[in-house]
């Protein structure tokens, strides 16, 4: 087989004595298009596509790509797979690191996804046999979250095949594999829940949460809005707060990702984040509040948190760019409370005549807010339910 088209994943190891034939160091390969701060190691073929790539980048106004990793070694592999639980980290053998035939990469403005530098790859790389390897949508496929910074060398013929037809490597190399219709109720559940829920559905108010514990210890709560497809167990990963953005139930890479709390409740603060799904799944009936411009079209939403139960009410609907805190700093007494709630009111877009007391919990939910670059944030105010 085509050693450039070589599938290395979980179900498919690199064999234990398996070592790359032609590497080479980057840095001591000038003229470099690129910028690397370190020695690291390619495929021979695979950096000299890479240079052509950046040196034509370079052309189009681009000229500082940043190459961060390339080859690993297996026992570098393993030392990575222990040091870190954010599940980001392939298995020793499972990494196509270890290939010498992919690149991670960086770039000035971080390799932002809406930035220049990202986008030219997204256009451009499979005219050099590049390509991004675990876009967003295929993790059921990749079984690996998306990673906007990991281009894979597959050769150019290839490369330009697979971005016309739209194919991960998996479905290139394997075409017995067949793709899920994403508005396929089954693949959603799958997608959310993962394999772990089957046997073990609940609904809201039903909820046991010593049960769901179990399956996942990092279950907290459960949260559920009437009459929209918000009825979703709440994890919290105390490690990597944003783990469950890009992880289900199940602990599966998916696009759906959990219901998380980026942090504990903390003076009486509940956070939930989420995403928002075309299939209208996760929190996307949130952004319908903002679509109509009313927050009485889902007033209200309902936790169980920890086992007691809150209903929270709306009062406030914010766009907050990604660099903006409006939180509360933790500690802040009753008068800087009531000056937080206050900005909230003012600086909300959509407002109603609830206002919260300091001695209130609040609830926030936050979805991302695409065309703002920023989060969508709703804050209600929580009381305790006494019937359930
Ligand atoms: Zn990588």
């Amino acid at each position: 087989m085509d050693k450039y088209l070589i599938l290395v994943n979980e179900s498919h190891p690199l064999g234990d004595d398996y070592i790359p034939e032609d590497l080479v160091d980057v840095m001591k390969m000038p003229p470099r298009h690129f910028y690397v701060f370190r020695s690291i190691q390619l495929d021979r073929q695979c950096f000299e596509a890479a240079n052509r790539m950046f040196a034509q980048a370079e052309k189009d106004g681009l000229d500082a790509f940043i190459l961060i990793s390339g080859y690993r070694t297996r026992d570098y592999q393993t030392e990575l797979y222990a040091g870190n639980k954010s599940g980001k980290v392939a298995k020793p053998g499972c990494s196509e690191h270890e290939t010498g035939l992919a690149m991670d990469l960086d770039s000035p403005d971080g390799l932002d996804k809406k930035g220049p530098y990202y986008k030219w790859l997204v256009d451009n790389a499979a005219d050099f046999g590049f390509i991004l390897r675990y876009p967003a949508g295929r993790e059921c496929v990749t079984h690996i979250p998306f990673e906007h910074w990991h281009w894979r060398y597959v050769g150019v013929e290839a490369a330009k095949e697979m971005k016309q037809k739209d194919l991960t490597l998996e479905e290139y190399t394997d075409p017995s594999i067949v793709r899920p219709d994403p508005y396929d109720l089954g693949f959603i559940f799958m997608s959310i829940y993962g394999h772990k829920m089957k046997g073990h559905w609940q609904e809201w108010p039903d909820i046991d949460l010593e049960e769901l514990k179990k399956i996942n210890p990092d279950t907290v709560g459960w949260v559920y809005m009437e009459n929209t497809p918000i009825n979703y167990p709440i994890l919290y990963h105390e490690e990597y707060p944003e783990y469950y953005l890009c992880y289900n139930f199940s602990n599966e890479a998916s696009v759906h990702g959990g219901v998380s709390m980026p942090r504990l409740p903390d003076d009486g603060i509940f956070i939930l984040s989420a995403h928002h799904m075309k299939d209208v799944s996760m929190f996307m009936k949130l952004i319908e509040i903002k679509d109509k411009m009313t927050l009485d079209i889902h007033p209200e939403i309902y936790l169980n948190y920890e086992g007691t139960i809150y209903k929270a009410t709306w009062f406030a609907a914010l766009e907050k760019p990604y660099s903006e805190e409006t939180l509360l700093p933790a500690g802040s007494g009753d008068e800087k409370r009531q000056l937080w709630l206050d900005k909230v009111k003012r600086i909300s877009f959509l407002s109603n005549d609830i206002m919260p007391d300091v001695a209130d919990k609040i609830l926030i939910c936050s979805t991302c807010n695409r065309e703002h670059n920023g989060n969508l944030e709703l804050y209600g105010v929580m009381k305790e339910e006494r019937e359930h």
